[in-house]
């Protein structure tokens, strides 16, 4: 069985950056020490090997800097990730840090550095963020192979995008683009209230989907995910979902996309075609045409996942169900 993604998230908040959004503050998330973390993480991983789950990739994340941390922890991690070969590839997340740290950099070398960004224009986003050091115009970061940059969107910078794209897209170390569009968790904190103004907004996505389609080309769309190739030929990608896709992840996301309380259903079992089928009624109740048909692709993958339990492959009933409805002509 091949899940999506494994993100694990390192309980420290410090960091250099000032994201007024910053997500980890917005939810609040709380975690423990590096050491039972890391434990939980251990077993977590061994407990899907054991299961012969595999996964697309592991992302290393934080609620503050993952470059941080000691470089002894960040070597236990990534030490341990790789050894279980569960994964196909390997993410880590930063605020452009870890760019100035040679050390942590050569560590991470055969993984993909995963930053984000608010413009292409290296001060225009050391303003907005407000960090110290223009890691975007270093030579680290311009030398380094196998970077991904995330471009939050938001009402401001929404007729750059393109720009943006470009430029990211014409450096040869720069391997995928990701639009993010960011989630709120609705309460009161000053980053939710920022995120509300400033944040451009799922609802909205046909907006943008015809602004990106201007210039890049429309491959796809498969795992939530929107997928174009720019004109360099690079993968660029929009992430369009407010829930939590993560197969797997070590906090609870608070954000919500739907308006009922929805069960949670176990992947593999009828349950979680329940808890599909409800969302889809949830979104032609809102009148959502695309969440409503994300759904039903949802709807799909819950069946799918019961269907790979039984040691068969969606095509094999597939091709059963076209059988049952060619004998149905004949009766
Ligand atoms: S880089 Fe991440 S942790 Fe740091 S302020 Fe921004 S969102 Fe928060």
């Amino acid at each position: 069985m091949n899940k999506k993604e494994y993100v694990f998230i390192l309980g420290s908040y410090a960091c250099d950056k000032k994201c007024p959004y910053c997500i980890a503050k917005m939810n609040k998330n709380n975690t423990e020490s590096f050491e039972k973390e890391f434990e939980k993480l251990k077993k977590t991983l061994q407990e899907y090997k054991n299961k012969k789950i595999t996964f697309n990739n592991f992302i290393l994340s934080g609620n503050g800097e993952t470059s941080l941390y000691k470089i002894e922890e960040l070597k236990k991690i990534k030490d341990l990730v790789e050894e279980t070969k569960i994964f196909t590839d390997y993410r880590i997340q930063t605020s452009g840090n870890l760019f100035g740290e040679k050390e942590k950099l050569e560590l991470f070398s055969n993984w993909i550095k995963e930053v984000t960004v608010i413009s292409s224009n290296s001060k225009e986003d050391q303003d907005f963020y407000k960090y110290k050091i223009a890691y975007l115009k270093s030579k680290e970061f311009i030398k380094t192979e196998r970077v991904r940059v995330n471009i939050v969107v938001t009402n401001e910078n929404l007729l750059k995008i393109n720009k943006y794209i470009s430029d990211y897209s014409k450096m040869p170390n720069i391997e995928t683009i990701a639009l993010k569009i960011l989630d709120n968790s609705n309460n009161n904190s000053t980053e939710s209230k920022w995120v509300e103004e400033h944040a451009f907004k799922h609802n909205k996505i046909n907006e943008l989907l015809e602004l990106i389609t201007e210039e890049n080309k429309f491959i796809t769309f498969k795992n939530k995910r929107f997928v174009f190739k720019t004109k360099e030929d690079k993968l660029l990608t929009i992430h369009y979902s407010e829930k939590n896709t993560y197969d797997g992840i070590n906090i609870t996301n608070s954000f919500k996309w739907h308006k009922k309380e929805i069960k949670k259903g176990i992947y593999g079992e009828l349950s979680k075609v329940e808890e599909e089928l409800a969302e889809a009624k949830d979104a032609l109740e809102q009148n959502n045409t695309l969440m409503y048909l994300i759904e039903l692709s949802d709807i799909v993958g819950a069946v799918e996942g019961i269907i790979e339990k039984h040691g068969l492959s969606l095509e094999e009933i597939i091709t059963f169900s076209d059988k049952v409805k060619e004998s149905k002509q004949y009766e």
